[in-house]
């Protein structure tokens, strides 16, 4: 896994988990990639540069903590519009997700984004088939 700060054409920025950076430029090329605050599809990587403030670099003051990430969002609720962005935007198959996926994948059904369920089992063999998966993020209400 490896994760993206990504920024949106609107200027959002966001963080994201991909399988691996092939991954990532798939579903980028795919406009997959969406921004879980405007629900943009222009979406490019950001600088993944340790954040470091010109303010601070200037000041010469080497013991002030790295800049905070630019969007001041608490991470659950970039979480919960991240997942209510993908849900909008996609279809749930449920169970015969991995099917789905892998029918989409070969041509044998109507490419379009879908959600559903998979065991870590499938969701390794799809990735190992160069099927791109996201793992929607658990949020503390889903456990209830
Ligand atoms: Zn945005």
């Amino acid at each position: 896994m490896i994760k993206y700060r990504l920024i949106c054409a609107e200027g959002h920025e966001f963080e994201a988990w991909f399988a691996s950076s092939d991954s990532y430029d798939a579903q980028a090329q795919a406009g997959q990639v969406i921004c879980p605050l405007c629900g943009g599809h222009e979406v490019s990587k950001a600088i993944m540069a340790p954040a470091v403030s010109a303010r601070t670099h200037e000041s010469g003051a080497s013991a002030e903590p790295p800049a905070r990430p630019a969007a001041e969002i608490p991470f659950m609720e970039l979480l919960r519009e991240f997942r209510r962005s993908v849900v909008a935007n996609s279809e749930d198959v449920g169970a015969s997700f991995p099917d789905e996926a892998r029918k989409i994948h070969h041509g044998d059904a109507e490419a379009r984004n879908i959600r559903g369920t998979a065991t870590g089992e499938e969701a390794e063999a799809l990735s190992e088939e160069g099927i791109d998966i996201l793992p929607l993020p658990r949020l503390p209400e889903d456990t209830n």
